[in-house]
């Protein structure tokens, strides 16, 4: 499987082991625990001496193939899932953290993560800094201040903004920090941390790996010994993903690369179409050649992904006229579904923040996530065309 290409991979890793009576497709077993008449094979079982399933808050087959596959495709040795993205990011929180470590993050890590830095580690009496994102010499100097933990993300939501990931890992692993990534923007489609030099990658598979936002899930993958640590974390926590859920996401993961293909391709013709748009201030997308770290985009990812973000003028109230129009969005506080997904930040990955926290991360008030579904690129464009075209010509007067 390991020299089969990322389409064919998708497709075939992982499910065999959990096929059942010559069943094509993996099987939902909806079973809470394992039953053994030999006393000695479930005693082997429950030890790990022999593979097997004894109660689902550990294991259950179809979510081992959720598990293999998102390891195979991220080329790790070992991986493990959760109910949510923000479990995933909690228990490997939870699992490398004690009481007077160091973690070394950036200011605009997801709205969830960024809470659990602010608001929750620290009365764990774990030191957080968090640094701009982008500010590589001033990341740098963190983690040469001591660091066990260097947490990164990258294209960052919903601003999209680029860290060095290569290079990043290389001064955190000098420092001797376990160096983890949340890859949920880009996907193991168009990067892999791992090759980057992370030691583990973390998925929201909510979002791209699912793709049709109908279900919740999280992965960890990188080293055996680590995710090992942190799937006993997670089995004694209980944060374990559900079958359904696992049967959901394996099957949105068969079509992942035609789904990023396209919605890359979408984001970028999107982004550059709202450039020439009037009423729009910024755009933020990383294969613009207008973005600060395009050059380092273009180093570490194969495709630039399907999300972008835009300001418009007139703020809030342009937000609040413009959205309502578009026929082909879903006005919602998910991203990377097949449908195109469009929300005011403020009110879906940042909702969390006061407007001065989120000022503070450079996320203005009126600025719009755009996440590119997987529709016919003329129609999408053709959609937010007719949208700026009927906002009323006194929008900007009044406000
Ligand atoms: C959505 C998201 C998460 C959290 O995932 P859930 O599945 O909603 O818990 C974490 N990181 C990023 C980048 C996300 O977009």
């Amino acid at each position: 499987m390991s020299e089969a290409k990322f389409s064919t991979k998708s497709i075939w890793a992982g499910e065999r082991d959990s096929l059942a009576f010559g069943a094509t497709q993996v099987p939902v077993v909806h079973s809470v625990s394992f039953g053994y008449d030999d006393m000695d094979e479930w005693y082997e079982v429950a030890i790990g001496n022999k593979p097997g399933h004894i109660y689902g808050r550990n294991t259950n087959p179809t979510v081992q193939a959720f598990e293999e596959k998102i390891r195979i495709l991220e080329g790790a040795e070992a991986a493990t899932s959760f109910s949510t993205g923000m479990a995933a990011i909690s228990n490997t929180l939870g699992t490398l953290l004690f009481p007077g470590d160091r973690i070394v993050s950036i200011k605009d890590t997801y709205g969830g993560t960024n809470k659990i830095f602010t608001e929750f580690l620290p009365k764990q009496q774990v030191d957080v800094v968090l640094c701009d994102t982008g500010d590589h010499e001033a990341i740098e100097q963190e983690i040469e201040r001591g660091c066990k933990v260097l947490y990164l993300e990258s294209p960052t939501n919903p601003t999209v903004k680029i860290t060095d990931i290569k290079r990043m890992a290389k001064a955190g692993k000098a420092a001797g920090a376990i160096v983890v990534v949340d890859n949920t923007f880009a996907t193991p489609v168009n990067q892999n941390p791992l090759e980057l030099g992370a030691d583990l990658v973390i998925h929201s598979a909510t979002k791209f790996l699912g793709g049709h936002a109908d279900a919740l899930g999280g992965s960890v993958c990188g080293s055996k010994e680590l995710v090992e640590a942190i799937y006993h974390y997670r089995e004694i926590n209980g944060a374990t993903l559900d079958p359904m859920a696992a049967y959901l996401l394996l099957r949105g993961m068969k079509t992942l690369k035609l789904r990023i293909d396209q919605q890359n391709k979408n984001a970028q013709e999107i982004a550059e179409f709202l450039q020439g748009i009037e009423l729009v201030d910024d755009v933020f997308y990383p294969g613009l050649e207008s973005h600060p770290n395009h050059d380092i985009a273009k180093e570490q990812m194969k495709g630039f992904g399907g999300m972008l973000s835009f300001s418009v003028k007139g703020g809030v109230e342009t937000v609040r006229q413009l959205l309502p129009k578009l026929q082909y969005a879903n006005r919602a506080a998910n991203l990377g579904s097949v449908e195109t997904v469009v929300g005011p930040s403020r009110t879906t990955s940042h909702v969390e923040c006061t407007p001065e926290e989120r000022a503070a991360m450079g996320i203005p008030e009126g600025l719009i996530r755009y996440s590119a579904g997987i529709e016919d690129i003329d129609d999408l464009r053709k959609d937010l065309e007719q949208a700026f075209k009927a906002l009323p010509a006194d929008l900007l007067i009044k406000n």
